[in-house]
């Protein structure tokens, strides 16, 4: 049976991963440092059980290359790599590292495994775009020298490490630029904005909006992400390819601290705070490719996804547990 291998196992859409592929009858092999993420996202797949094997390393270590169980690995999705603002700027020369050592090694595995790999840009390659929306022959505006320049700069080269095994070795590479994605598989802690408006709802707090609010992203459910990511990896004609996934209905983060009031009616205001240096003032895809070339859509609104999101946070927190 094929064996696909998930880098960040442990994190945000790596645990979705790693359930989305054991649910399609997969052998999964996951790896994690668990620097931002956590063993207890993988509760449910206990290692060694049910087709999943879970290794605890990092993947900026060239020992990673000779694994034993990462023989007969014919899928690599690369999805390690601190996202969160937060949490990429605690740890700027790691988020650095594995996003270039770490991308280039596990390109490198997939070279010599012959498997196939999907790596996990971002809409940040874009920066603070000047082009809206964004589509992918957009060469962005990324500042180099600035608090998200560790993430931005490292995904633009882990894109360029892609290009050049895609060109000089034939890698079946596939690079996913994703866009702003969120569940109630966010931390209470991630310090992203869903995370922390429907963390601050449920507590009766104040939520926290920096700036005036008038910044937007565009939100995508972790089920569509996933779903994307997977076409993504299976379609031949995505071989050698950037492609945008991504919810194309924008809004902007004042309208979201609205939303989530509104749903979880909380009794809390709204607090504002300042705009962190370099926040993207908007931030939409445009997802004509993803289309064409996989035949993907998001199908849930943010509405729905944030019923279900503060669904699945209030039961949590009730029951005392703050992730
Ligand atoms: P996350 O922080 O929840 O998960 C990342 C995981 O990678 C964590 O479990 C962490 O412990 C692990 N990790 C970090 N460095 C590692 C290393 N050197 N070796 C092994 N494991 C390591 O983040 P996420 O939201 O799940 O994001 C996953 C990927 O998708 C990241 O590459 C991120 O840049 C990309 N991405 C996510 C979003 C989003 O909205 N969630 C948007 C754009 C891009
Ligand atoms: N944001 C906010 N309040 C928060 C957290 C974030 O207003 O408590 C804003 C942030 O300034 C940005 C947007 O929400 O404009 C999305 O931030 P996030 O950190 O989720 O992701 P980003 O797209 O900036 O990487």
């Amino acid at each position: 049976m094929s064996k696909t291998l998930v880098t960040g196992a442990a994190g945000f859409l790596g645990s979705h991963m790693v359930a989305r592929l054991l649910s399609e009858g997969r052998q999964v092999v996951g790896i994690d440092n668990l620097s931002t993420g956590k063993a207890d996202n993988l509760r449910a797949f206990p290692d060694g059980v049910g087709g999943f094997v879970f290794i605890g390393c990092d993947v900026t270590d060239p020992g990673v290359l000779s694994i034993p169980e990462l023989e007969g690995v014919t899928e690599i999705f690369h999805l390690a790599s601190p996202a969160s603002p937060k949490f990429y700027q605690a740890r700027p020369f790691d988020t650095i590292e594995v996003n270039t050592t770490g991308t280039k090694l596990m390109l490198e595995l997939a070279r010599r495994r012959g498997a196939k790999f999907v790596y996990s840009s971002t809409s940040e390659a874009y920066g603070d775009p000047l082009v809206h929306p964004q589509d992918e022959l957009y060469r962005g505006n990324v500042n180099t020298w600035g608090p998200r320049a560790c993430y931005d700069e490292a995904k633009r080269l882990g894109e360029v490490f892609c290009y050049e095994y895609y060109h000089r070795f034939g890698v079946p590479v596939k690079v996913a630029r994703i866009f702003n994605t969120y569940s109630a598989g966010l931390r209470n802690d991630d310090g992203r904005v869903i995370s922390n408006f429907v963390t601050q709802a449920i507590a009766g707090d104040d939520l926290t909006v920096y700036g005036d609010g008038s910044q937007t992203r565009s939100f995508c459910y972790v089920d569509d992400t996933i779903r994307g990511l997977r076409l993504l990896m299976e379609k031949e004609a995505a071989d050698g390819e950037i492609v945008n996934i991504g919810n194309p209905v924008e809004h902007t983060i004042l309208q979201v601290a609205h939303t989530v009031i509104r749903l979880s009616g909380a009794p809390g205001g709204i607090r504002y705070m300042p705009l962190p240096e370099d926040d993207p003032k908007v931030r939409r895809p445009v997802i004509a490719k993803a289309k064409s070339l996989l035949g993907w859509q998001p199908e849930v609104t943010l509405e729905e996804g944030l019923r279900r999101t503060i669904a699945a946070y209030r039961e949590r927190m009730q029951g005392g547990a703050r992730p």
